[in-house]
């Protein structure tokens, strides 16, 4: 949907005002991940918004890693994420860009601040520090430490940076107002000691800026106009505002916060998918039942899906659960319009067409797709033998049961009728194979004799198909908000997530499906073939035909929690 047919969003609106008035020349966004895991949806929708402002706005839209904290950063995330986003379709202006790039000027204003007055070396612990904040009632205490002489403080952040001091010891604090009613305005901390080599500037530092003193001068150094960000960070607006004010930088970028994406029966925070990763309750970062960008595209998400389903659920002030069923939606729309058709059989039981020469077989073709002729014809063999799914046979069965019956008809897909005449079992009384009949000239007609099959089941041939296991996805917690309350979310993981089912049967093309190549195996799902075990066919189901959790077919608006 662009911006023509729906209504315009609150920073839409926000933005075009200010290009109108001249406020904002060109605007300008940024896309700031913490290069500390990989992208998950919420990630999704903060590049939608933010490349797509730039798009709608002929605007610019730049790429920034957010790496002022060594601890838990690495460069394989980088990595990951810059994949993700080219995947996703976005292009960053210029080249990719870092904080750790600004360490110099962010330590050059910090030195600015301590020779303005408003900075300090403080040594209270962090315990102590703590009950010097004060609480949101009763204001804070000033630090003994805080008219410590500007060269004083100066010499020590020269010390800290160069590794004299241990981890913990000092920080560098603003001096702005202990008793001010929001408590990130109560002498936040700059600087901390952190011995650790970082993965862009090795062990030139032993100090790091926090966030919070790194993150909006990053945006005025890059000439951010529009510096949009998730709710949380409402509260620190004032303190980011504090540094534009009382810092040179050269650009004045302004905050503007929206509502996060959380969606239901999943968790959308790095800290519990890298949980879920690293105690191997999932198959790393891409596994396809994690919310992550490498895990969609895994299981055979498309980027255009989750494009759209970031369309979809808007921009708002609010925070909200969105049922995961609209995502669910977006793909299955994709997929039923671009995806090949194909016949796979789960469970396969045998067929045998007793009237069918068993020297005998038939080329017979089927369409690729039921209204895309760009997609190849496929060539189905035909045989004696026939392997179809279990679930489509029954000795005996009422009228609503539309598939193979003894006594009764089914078209097998782009083949001919069959009719059911008897049925094989072991000992433990499992049928194991049914004897039908073809009924002649049947392969696009209906039979002469005017009795039509009620039914179309899917099947391959015996005597020619592939072989491969299919993966079966479900939800991977068990409940609606995992985590909620007192509950832990680790508890709550779905035991039937994954499933695996072996030795399918798939029509003799599928041999040659490419790594991530999506299908719709007709009567079954969508699936794609997995592009991580490259020397074996499997198969991943990316969704079923139709939703079998909710009822509603079509998406919700959002819920507010
Ligand atoms: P997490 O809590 O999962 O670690 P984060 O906010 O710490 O997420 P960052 O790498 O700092 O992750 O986020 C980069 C950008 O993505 C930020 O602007 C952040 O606001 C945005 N973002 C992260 N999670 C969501 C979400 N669930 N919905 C919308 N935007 C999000
Ligand atoms: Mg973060």
């Amino acid at each position: 949907m662009s911006t023509e047919e729906r209504p315009l969003n609150f920073l839409e609106q926000i933005i075009k005002k200010d290009l109108e008035s001249g406020a904002t020349n060109k605007l300008v966004t940024r896309f700031p991940p913490e290069p500390n895991g990989f992208l998950h949806i919420g990630h999704a929708k903060a590049i939608c918004l933010n490349f797509g402002l730039a798009e709608t706005f002929d605007g610019a839209c730049h790429l920034r890693f957010d790496d002022t904290n060594p601890e838990k950063e690495e460069a394989a995330y980088v990595e990951a994420i810059k994949k993700d986003l080219v995947w996703l379709g976005f292009k960053w202006e210029g080249d990719i860009r870092y904080a750790s790039n600004y360490f110099d000027t962010f330590y050059q204003w910090a030195q600015h601040l301590i020779n303005e007055g408003k900075a300090y070396v403080c040594d209270l612990s962090a315990e102590q520090a703590r009950e010097y904040r004060g609480t949101l009632k009763e204001a804070g205490k000033h630090s003994p430490f805080r008219e410590r002489s500007a060269e004083e403080s100066t010499d020590l952040l020269e010390r800290m940076k160069n590794g004299e001091f241990d981890e913990g010891s000092k920080v560098l604090r603003a001096k702005i107002d202990m008793s001010h009613g929001n408590i990130n305005m109560r002498d936040p901390i700059l600087y901390r000691i952190r011995k650790q080599n970082h993965h862009q500037t090795g062990d030139k530092w032993c100090i790091y800026p926090t966030y919070d003193f790194a993150h909006g001068q990053e945006d005025a150094i890059e000439g951010i106009t529009h510096s949009i960000c998730t709710l949380e960070f409402a509260d620190h607006r004032p303190l980011y505002e504090w540094f534009i004010e009382n810092l040179p930088v050269p650009s004045r970028p302004r905050q503007y916060e929206f509502g996060r994406l959380n969606l239901d029966y999943t968790v959308t925070s790095k800290r519990k998918l890298k949980q879920l990763v690293d105690e191997g309750v999932v198959d790393g970062w891409d596994d396809p039942r994690i919310p992550t960008i490498a895990g969609y595209r895994r299981r055979g998400y498309t980027p255009q899906s989750i494009r759209k389903f970031c369309e979809m659920i808007g921009v708002t002030k609010s925070d909200g659960v969105v049922e995961v069923s609209m995502l669910e939606h977006a793909i299955r729309d994709d997929l039923d319009k671009n995806s090949a058709r194909a016949m796979c059989v789960l469970h396969p039981l045998k067929v045998v067409l007793t009237n069918y020469d068993s020297d005998k077989t038939e080329l017979l073709s089927a369409a690729g797709h039921p209204n895309r002729e760009d997609l190849p014809t496929r060539e189905l063999p035909f045989g004696r033998e026939v392997y179809i799914d279990q679930a489509d046979f029954r000795e005996e069965a009422n009228k609503k049961y539309k598939r193979l019956v003894i006594g009764k008809r089914v078209r097998l897909r782009g083949a001919y009728v069959i009719e059911a005449d008897s049925a094989t079992k072991d000992e433990q009384g499992n049928i194991i194979e049914v004897q039908a009949r073809v009924i002649p000239n049947t392969v696009g007609n209906n039979p002469e004799d005017g009795i039509k099959p009620k039914g179309v089941i899917h099947w391959v041939a015996a005597h020619q198909h592939c072989k491969f296991d299919v993966y079966l996805y479900d939800r991977l917690f068990t409940e609606a908000q995992p985590g909620s309350g007192d509950t832990d979310f680790m508890q709550q993981i779905n035991p039937e997530s994954l499933s695996i089912q072996k030795d399918c049967m798939g029509e003799p093309g599928l041999a040659n499906a490419e790594l991530g190549q999506s299908f719709q195996f007709e009567r079954e799902g969508y699936f794609c073939r997995d592009t991580q075990q490259s020397d074996a066919l499997i198969f991943n189901r990316t969704i079923s035909l139709k939703d079998s959790w909710g009822k509603q077919a079509a998406p919700a608006a959002p819920k507010k929690t």
